[in-house]
């Protein structure tokens, strides 16, 4: 049994692409009702409670996670008793922008600049090096474009370090980027690489609302330079499973934001739209089992569903479009699905997805 520690959408299509595998799953979450619960066992706990992850892990195979904010802790603790992938050193660097960035810079990968803010001193003299504008960002727990504030000019200084509720912080040049990117990647057990074609996002409010694959125009030069990077930090974290790194696209190449140690929004057009989806690949890697085919099926898309109930038959009611329902509660700003299209042009791939788009928004 395969335990899983997070037991949102991201657990429950890990779990959905285990099951032809004959895995069995059991998901450890904070929150009762969590939505992979809907389909293996949930154990509700609190990550800091030993004696609660003791019980979780008890008879598992393996550890993973869905969600990267897991204590770093709480995954050392239970790497002691079973195997936990990815390596709790990931979570570690994953965690923390300042931490992050340092580390991309130290593997030769290029970020924005960064400075680490403790005091108003360090952010007024931060900005003085980055000019206006720049960014402003929470070190830990950002995500959705929370935790972050675009300083336009001096008047913004303030405001933003009193909402970010202060140090410690990260400053950040501004990117003026062509568009974001994000590059997914696997590595198995025996050491084995697999790579996703590099996928064009589009966000709104700070939030993914739909990415195209393979990302149009994607040049061989932008593929072997993202997974080059993406090799760097697989190899460098002796990782194990899917790794998302989310870059911009500058001229002259790619710059690296972030990365997430887990399986990604940005992939979830892999469950149609790859020879073998990110999920079925996570668990392929975590089980030391041979990696499959990354190979895009023609074109693809992903439109995720935020905060609304589409009407159903009208979403699937589009050729070739796939409805995801994570069944949770419709909640403003809340992911709740995604529709996958899969086409072999992205002239229908544009149209379907506009029209998608269209009754998606109806409803709004
Ligand atoms: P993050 O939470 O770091 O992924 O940031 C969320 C979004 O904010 C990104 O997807 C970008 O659209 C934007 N963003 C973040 N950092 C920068 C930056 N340094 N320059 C320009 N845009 C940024």
């Amino acid at each position: 049994m395969i335990g899983v520690l997070g037991a949102g959408q991201l657990g429950r299509m890990l779990a959905l692409a285990g099951y032809p595998l004959g895995q069995r799953f059991r998901f450890f979450d904070t929150v009762e009702g969590a939505v992979a619960g809907h389909l293996a066992e949930l154990r509700v706990g609190a990550y800091d409670d030993p004696e609660a992850l003791a019980r979780f892990a008890e008879g598992l195979e393996l550890v993973t996670y869905e969600f990267e904010n897991v204590p770093v802790a709480a995954a050392r603790s239970l790497a002691e008793r079973v195997p936990v992938f990815p390596p709790p050193q990931a979570l570690e660097a994953a965690q923390d922008r300042l931490a992050e960035k340092t580390f991309f810079q130290g593997l030769g990968i290029p970020t924005p600049p960064f400075y680490p803010v403790l005091t108003r001193a360090d952010l007024l003299e931060g900005v003085e090096r980055t000019g206006f504008p720049c960014v402003l960002k929470t070190r830990t727990l950002g995500y959705d474009g929370k935790g972050q504030q675009v300083l336009r000019g001096p008047e913004d200084v303030e405001g933003a370090w009193s909402r970010l509720g202060g140090p410690p912080l990260i400053l950040e040049g501004f990117v003026a980027f062509e568009r974001e990117l994000s590059v997914l990647a696997v590595r198995g057990r025996s050491g084995e690489l697999a790579f996703y074609p590099l996928v064009e996002n589009h966000h709104q409010g700070g939030i993914l609302r739909k990415s195209l694959a393979p990302a149009p125009g994607l040049t061989p030069q932008l593929q072997a330079q993202a997974e080059d990077y993406a090799r760097r930090v697989l190899e460098r974290l002796e990782y194990v499973g899917v790794l998302a790194i989310e870059l911009f696209e500058v001229e002259g190449g790619l710059i690296a934001n972030e990365m997430a140690p887990r399986v990604h929004n940005s992939g979830h057009w892999s469950l149609e739209g790859a020879e073998t989806s990110q999920f079925e690949n996570h668990l392929r890697a975590v089980l030391g089992l041979p990696l499959g085919s990354t190979r895009v099926r023609g074109h693809a898309a992903m439109l995720n569903l935020i905060g609304v109930r589409p009407d159903f038959a009208r979403v699937l009611g589009v050729r070739e479009a796939h409805l995801h329902w994570y069944g949770k509660e419709v909640r403003p700003g809340r992911k709740v699905g995604h529709v996958n299209l899969r086409a072999d042009s992205w002239e229908e791939i544009r149209a379907r997805l506009q029209r998608l788009e269209w009754i998606v928004s109806e409803r709004q």
